[in-house]
């Protein structure tokens, strides 16, 4: 019963985890998806625990034990996060969270999108826990993937491979990523996975007491020199690197390919010291001949992601003189962390996003410091207990906090002083979640080509899906439009609507990381010009412009007519007559009737601006951001803002009542007035997606 091994794994390599917890978990997850089956036809609940046997290795927190736990719950039952969230408090919610969002990201099917799916992957994972949740949940449904139907393993493993095996190499889990890599490789080249497991067999039962030779000559030789090993072991290159290795070579041939296996030294942990670990390579380098360019020393250097280990290549252990064996020297911490990366020593102590701590909080934590430090001043008996919580926060039982916290109230510290403190403390992180950070900023950094280490690397782009769950990538501020152009040019051409998540959005929307977009569109749908100064993408606003363009000019000069004069209405201006008088002058230049036709074509067009005109004809005109002028007869106390609309009244919908700080939108009515609804109104359903405007309270 894997249940039961993951219990017995908890109690063995994690005593310190409350296994009731883990079991409350297990239960919750349990009946939820009772009923439900995996392909393989068994009860569905074996996955997630499965997939916590996995993340185990991984040093996880109780609360991401938890949530691997339940990672499933939401996304595949009824049970909703709220649900989770109250059972197993916000922390174990905002990972399930995190997982739900990861499950609905699919690769897209053009190969070049598939590094933007590694950034949307990064940009989306707030939470490095949720990467190794992600992991552990990958590999466990790799290894169950001959129950999949086989049209879907393609799919599945090509991801696998170039997504969840990529960031496990790359955050240095070796064993998640070679295993995954492997796994991938059976899926995707069947033969070959085939062929060479075969061969490599062959070779493994060809050298087996040539390895063991080897390995027992190295133990008597460092024990010889009173330098006891942990383990000596011997270990062969993964299936798949060494298929790389064979095409990078062009051979078929195993012979070809040197350092398929690899003798390991692990010594025993000295603290820092690591003065032992080059004890035992000068052993070493003096019984073999040590090839020179072949020495690498990741102990004084260690590999980007953290790897740490002496590698040297020896000439003379093997029978073959001219057979070099390749040797790496590390300590029980270095091996550790080769095999499941940093995150094995990661101290989860306090569950804390990446990010930084937010300055207002700072700020306050600091005033209530200052108080705190003005209190032990007079009070010097205060000193012990105060210091210890206020530098070890973290580290104190929640009794002994509170104890503190009750003193310190006696001594006149307010309650939100106390709290100021503690939720700063609680976001303030331990020094190796903030490696764990920089490594995860690393990634990001790779994934973004560029080196850089800032947490935000995407600061001017979003991602964005299609209802296929591809990924499209703008610029920060683009709108439904630049989204609608963007997937296609007859979508832009044809949109009435869009929505974001399911919820009508107006078209000045700006959209959010992560949003599932869809556009509404209609046959004889046509683009407005107004979009033209929604989009925020130069393709948009040049595909918009086209299409005007190609319509004749009789009709642009009529439309730019009609759009200049409902301006000019709007700011109580004479409206322009039969020879556009009001454009004889235009910009201190005197235009003829062919002139000031052209200009109301490029109006028409959309190439001139009509906010433009309006200004030079009138400068200093009133900007388009206007406060609200008119309430009904219900009418708020609080203020709405509108945009992208002439002046018109704003009436509070009787339907939805809104009210701050209520979610709105302004929707344009046939009858002049803009009426505000809450974002979440049903009646918002039936109406015209072109009318609504953006709106806000003040
Ligand atoms: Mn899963």
């Amino acid at each position: 019963m894997p249940y039961k091994d993951l219990i017995a794994e908890v109690r063995a390599q994690r005593p310190d985890l409350n296994v009731a917890e883990v079991e409350r978990a297990y239960e919750f997850a349990k009946a939820a998806h009772e009923g439900q089956k995996r392909y393989s036809g068994e009860p569905y609940i074996i996955h997630p625990v499965e997939a916590a046997r996995i993340l185990l290795s991984l040093n996880p927190d109780l609360a991401t034990v938890q949530a691997c736990l339940l990672h499933d719950v939401t996304e595949d039952t009824d049970v909703p996060l709220s649900k989770i969230e109250q059972e197993f408090g916000s922390e174990v919610a905002s990972l399930v969270e995190g997982m739900e969002k990861l499950a609905i990201v699919k690769m897209p099917n053009q190969s070049q999108k598939e590094e933007q799916w590694k950034k949307m992957f990064l940009a989306m994972a707030e939470d490095i826990r949720i990467v190794f949740i992600k992991l552990s949940d990958r590999l466990h449904n790799m290894r169950t993937l001959q129950h999949v139907p086989e049209e879907k393993r393609e799919r599945i493993a090509r991801e696998s491979l170039m997504v969840h095996a990529a960031i496990a190499s790359r955050l240095g889990i070796y064993k998640i990523k070679s295993e995954l890599e492997d796994l991938c490789f059976r899926y995707l080249h069947a033969e070959a996975h085939a062929e060479l497991n075969k061969k490599l067999d062959q070779y493994k039962h060809e050298s087996e007491t040539q390895m063991e030779a080897a390995v027992a000559a190295l133990r008597d030789l460092l024990m010889e020199h009173g330098i006891v090993p942990v383990e000596v072991q011997s270990r062969f290159k993964h299936l798949w690197s060494i298929h790389k290795k064979m095409e990078e070579k062009d051979t078929e041939n195993l012979d070809d390919i040197h350092d398929l296996f690899a003798v390991r030294v692990i010594l025993r942990d000295k603290g820092d010291e690591v003065s032992h670990l080059y004890a035992a390579l000068g052993v070493i380098h003096g019984a073999y001949i040590p090839m020179q360019d072949r020495f690498k020393d990741y102990v004084a250097v260690p590999k980007p992601n953290g790897y740490r280990s002496l590698h040297t290549t020896v000439l003379g252990m093997d029978k073959d003189p001219d057979e070099a064996t390749e040797i790496q020297i590390r300590t029980e911490t270095m091996h550790k962390e080769a095999e499941m990366g940093l995150a094995s020593h990661w101290s989860y102590k306090e569950g804390v996003k990446s990010g930084h701590v937010d300055p207002k909080r700072h700020r306050d934590m600091e005033a209530a410091l200052k108080k705190i430090q003005a209190l032990v001043d007079r009070e010097p008996d205060l000193a012990g207990i105060t210091s210890d919580w206020v530098e070890r926060y973290q580290h104190l039982s929640p009794e002994d906090r509170a104890k503190v916290e009750k003193v310190l109230r006696e001594h006149g510290i307010e309650q939100s002083d106390l709290d100021a403190v503690r939720v700063a403390r609680g976001q303030e992180k331990p020094r190796l979640q903030q490696n764990m950070d920089r490594q995860l900023a690393w990634l990001r950094g790779l994934a973004e080509h560029d080196g850089s280490t800032e947490i935000d690397l995407f600061p001017n782009k979003i991602f964005v899906l299609t209802p296929q769950r591809e990924v499209i990538e703008l610029p920060k501020g683009a709108t439904p439009v630049d989204f609608a152009y963007l997937v296609h040019t007859e979508v832009g051409n044809k949109m009435v609507h869009a929505k974001a998540n399911g919820r009508i959005v107006p078209l000045d929307y700006e959209l959010q990381n992560g949003e599932m977009m869809e556009i509404g569109t209609r046959n004889n749908g046509k683009p407005s010009r107004y979009w033209i100064s929604l989009a925020k993408t130069s393709s948009a606003r040049a595909k918009i412009r086209n299409w005007f363009n190609r319509q004749d000019k009789e009709s642009n000069v009529a439309a730019g007519r009609a759009l200049l004069n409902k301006e000019l209405e709007t700011y109580e201006k004479p409206l322009l007559d039969d020879k556009y008088s009001l454009l004889k002058d235009y910009a201190g230049k005197p235009r003829d009737f062919k002139d000031r036709e052209q200009l109301l074509e490029g109006l028409g067009l959309g190439s001139v601006s009509v906010a433009q005109v309006v200004k030079t004809l009138f400068p200093g005109i009133r900007t388009r951001e206007r406060r609200v002028v008119e309430m009904s007869a219900e009418a708020a106390t609080e203020e709405v803002l509108v945009t992208g609309e002439p002046d018109l009244p704003v009436v509070l919908s009787a339907c939805c009542k809104p009210r701050p700080p209520m979610p709105i939108i302004g929707y344009v009515t046939r009858g002049r007035s803009i009426r505000i609804h809450r974002e979440s109104c049903s009646e918002l359903a039936g109406l015209e997606g072109e009318r609504f405007v953006s709106a806000r309270w003040r």
